[in-house]
């Protein structure tokens, strides 16, 4: 894990940190390292790297060139000791929980997630007889009493998916420490140019690299980063710091200090998982996010311009976007997302269902599509797809009615998507 040289600007660190110029061939551009496996230098140094004892490429479901550029981009602009790319959110984000979490323990999650991380910690995570309770993420006293002997991990959102409600980091962490778990935050919707967790006591930060990050479309990847300052070693998590039958009795904490976490979440987890992310999508996301600060800005103010415009609109009863105006949480936006709350945000039809969905089939400019952080405008009606498989409790715990619409804001002119909101709200 070479170095970046240390840059401080976010724009200059999107562009350089991870990489440098080919050594082999000039290439400026990072190149594609689509190799299965590494030629080792001799019998010795092989064995070196499969006893952790030095760090080298041995196999690509474990380690690639270009996926090392963009784990240390990401890592860089986190904040963070070290990074980990997997072949998609739902894949980092597994083995973020699998790295810390053994059967009999539990787990305490906000309540306002992402569709797809509520069904794996319900339904998955409990298959493992991992214990899974969700609580109101505002309230810290039902955190704090949901804590047992078996509690591993806090887990939230910086931006829920779809509902909006931001998180408060700092007061979160703290509660999590005095009970000696990490947090682990999803930051997927703020990205690291929004919302950096680390700076506000966040242990691990999961992200899925598919949306803003990659930016287009394109690639489904995630990834893991660890901030390096939880304390392992505080008796909680015998996985991590006592010796690991996994890896010939290697104590992790022990042997890589700040960097034990992620060093089992790559020679155990993702060994074993395998679900590495391919070299080409790693240089499609490493791509993008060279341009990251400059779609975010768009994206946001894209997002503040549309909201406010459908807040005056009579057809619509809630718009939910932590971003207006007097909005609840403008509190939390302030201090956690002073460079705007996202693009991603969902508003109420007057309407009900059937107005969602047509509302959608007028729509022209905006993709109607199951997914966010496109730089192209997408929207969806949650209750019939990307939420189709939470009962009615569920649905309003995350915020969400039959009449909700999500949308995500992309960088074209916000004077065209406003055009093409107003002609679909005048069929209504
Ligand atoms: C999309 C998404 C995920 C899952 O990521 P994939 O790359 O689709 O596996 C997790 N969290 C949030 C907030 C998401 O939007």
């Amino acid at each position: 894990m070479s170095q970046s040289p240390d840059f401080t600007g976010f724009h200059t660190r999107a562009v350089h940190a991870g990489a440098r110029p080919d050594p082999n061939t000039g290439s400026r551009a990072q190149p594609i390292h689509q190799t299965t496996s590494y030629v080792f230098e001799d019998s010795e140094s092989a064995a070196a790297y499969f006893n952790l004892q030095e760090y080298g490429n041995t196999y690509s479901r474990i380690m690639n060139p270009t996926v090392a550029a963009l784990e240390e981009r990401v890592a860089n602009l986190e904040g963070g000791v070290g990074g980990v790319a997997f072949a998609s959110g739902l894949a980092a984000q597994s083995a973020a929980l699998f790295t810390l979490l053994q059967p009999g323990d539990h787990v305490v999650a906000s309540s306002a997630l992402y569709g797809g991380t509520v069904t794996q910690f319900k339904h998955f995570l409990r298959k493992l007889s991992v214990e899974l309770e969700f609580v109101d993420p505002e309230d810290f006293d039902a955190w704090r009493a949901s804590v047992k002997d078996n509690t591993k991990l806090f887990f939230g959102e910086t931006i829920g998916n779809p509902s909006g409600a931001i998180l408060d980091i700092e007061g979160l962490a703290k509660v999590a420490h005095e009970a000696g778990v990490p947090l682990m935050i999803d930051n997927t919707f703020a990205t690291p140019f929004l919302c950096r967790p680390f700076e506000f006591g966040a242990d691990i930060i999961v992200h899925s690299a598919t949306k803003f990050m990659g930016g287009h479309g394109t690639s489904i990847g995630g990834i893991v980063v660890e901030s390096g300052e939880f304390d392992w070693s505080n008796g909680r998590f015998p996985i991590i710091a006592e010796p690991s039958p996994a890896y010939h009795g290697l104590k992790f904490h022990e042997t890589f200090g700040t960097f034990g976490y992620l060093m089992k979440l790559r020679a155990e987890t993702l060994r074993d998982l395998g679900a590495c992310m391919s070299p080409f999508n790693a240089f499609l996301i490493a791509q993008g996010i060279e341009t990251l600060p400059l779609r975010m800005r768009q994206h946001v103010s894209n997002a503040e311009t549309v909201a406010t415009y459908l807040a005056e609109s009579k057809k619509i009863t809630a718009v939910h976007y932590a971003g207006l105006k007097g909005a609840r949480q403008e509190a939390l936006v302030k201090k956690y997302l002073p460079k705007g709350a996202g693009a991603v945000f969902c508003f109420d039809l007057a309407g009900g269902r059937d107005a969602g969905v047509k509302l959608i089939e007028n729509l022209h400019l905006f993709s109607h599509l199951a997914n966010v952080g496109d730089a192209k405008s997408l929207v969806i009606h949650p209750a019939t797809t990307t939420h189709r498989q939470l009962s009615d409790e569920e649905l309003a715990a995350s915020g969400i009615g039959p009449g909700t619409i999500r949308v995500s804001i992309g960088i074209e002119d916000s004077d065209d998507l406003i055009a093409d909101l107003e002609h679909a709200i005048s069929k209504l």
